[in-house]
């Protein structure tokens, strides 16, 4: 898996130079988490914010804030890379906590009715340490706890359940959503799913994708969780919605939220402000797509 290729990597002592351009040799780990030691994490990390999309209410109901590291020597890192790497190196609490007060920042300052997702690290679940420094951050930024889901992967809740379990008890009982992302990528935890507190499903986005190659099965897979989102009284999202056509699709499968880069590309939080300010004028926001 990625973090032996990793490992594998970093022994042979690669030098890459690392810009966008060269994703493929971004798997330089090695460098990646050197830098990343001696970052200046506070300057050099922010959050992007990706619209997510209400299609019953035709509005843009939050935004998920997605992590950026622009360093000066690396330039911009892919955050699936450097997040597997702060959490390799023992520093995932931290930029969880740099990144999460950067987010709050931007959402205290949006309409009531607009909500934050937050993605969390599998590691940051089963700190207690960690869970109590978000807990914090959020209860001094003053925004009302409902506005915030924190978004998690299937993974933890197999491999760690019970103190999995504890962090986001912790979390929803202060008041907060809890969205399980990535759903059906990989593992399968439908005998845990009703053992936690869960108020969203984010299907991934290879359903979406596979629309397009078999729009028969792909649907139905959608509609199959739909269904069990339906059952167990959680919301539905879909990821990866960037044609008008697979919008259509994920509407007719009963799913009422979407995200994807027909809603809007992750941006930076002065131009999510503007688009929430164009809110309700559906032009503007098929504009913005
Ligand atoms: P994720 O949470 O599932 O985020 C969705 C990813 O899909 C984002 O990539 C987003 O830019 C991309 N995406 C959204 N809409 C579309 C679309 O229509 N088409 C395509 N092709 N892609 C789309 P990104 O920003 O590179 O993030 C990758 C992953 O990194 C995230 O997956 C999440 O697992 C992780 N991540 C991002 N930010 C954070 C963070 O603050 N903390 C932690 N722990 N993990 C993070
Ligand atoms: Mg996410
Ligand atoms: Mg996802
Ligand atoms: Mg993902």
């Amino acid at each position: 898996d990625h973090a032996l290729y990793c490992a594998k990597r970093a022994t042979r002592g690669d030098v890459v130079i690392f810009t966008e351009r060269h994703e493929a040799e971004m798997s330089d780990c090695g460098r990646i988490e050197q830098t990343l030691r001696n970052a200046d994490l506070v300057r050099e990390l922010c959050t992007v914010f990706q619209p997510q999309y209400d299609i019953l209410k035709g509005s843009i109901s939050g935004f998920e804030a997605l992590a950026r590291w622009n360093s000066p020597t690396l330039g911009l890192v892919n955050p699936g890379l450097f997040i597997a790497a702060a959490e390799r190196t023992g520093m995932i609490e931290r930029v969880t906590g740099i990144l999460l007060e950067k987010a709050l920042a931007a959402a205290v300052t949006w309409p009531e009715g607009i909500t934050l997702s937050f993605n969390l690290s599998p590691l940051d679940l089963v700190s207690a340490r960690s869970i109590t420094n978000v807990m914090r951050i959020v209860r001094e930024s003053g925004i009302a706890p409902e506005r915030m889901t924190f978004e998690i992967t299937e993974s933890v809740v197999v491999s760690d359940f019970e103190r999995a379990r504890d962090s986001l008890v912790a979390l929803a009982d202060m008041g907060c959503k809890i969205a399980l992302d990535d759903f059906g990528a990989g593992y399968s935890s439908f005998g845990y799913i009703h053992r936690f507190p869960l108020h969203r499903i984010k299907t991934d986005r290879c359903f979406v994708t596979r629309l397009a190659e078999d729009n028969v099965v792909g649907l139905n897979i959608l509609r199959a969780i739909a269904e069990l989102c339906a059952n167990l009284g959680v919301e539905c999202l879909a990821e990866g919605i960037e044609t008008e056509e697979e919008l259509r699709s994920v509407q007719s499968a009963g799913i009422r939220f979407v995200q994807g880069y027909l809603h809007g590309r992750p941006m930076g939080a002065a131009e999510a402000a503007e688009l929430i300010a164009a809110r309700g004028e559906g032009e503007i926001l098929a504009a913005a797509g």
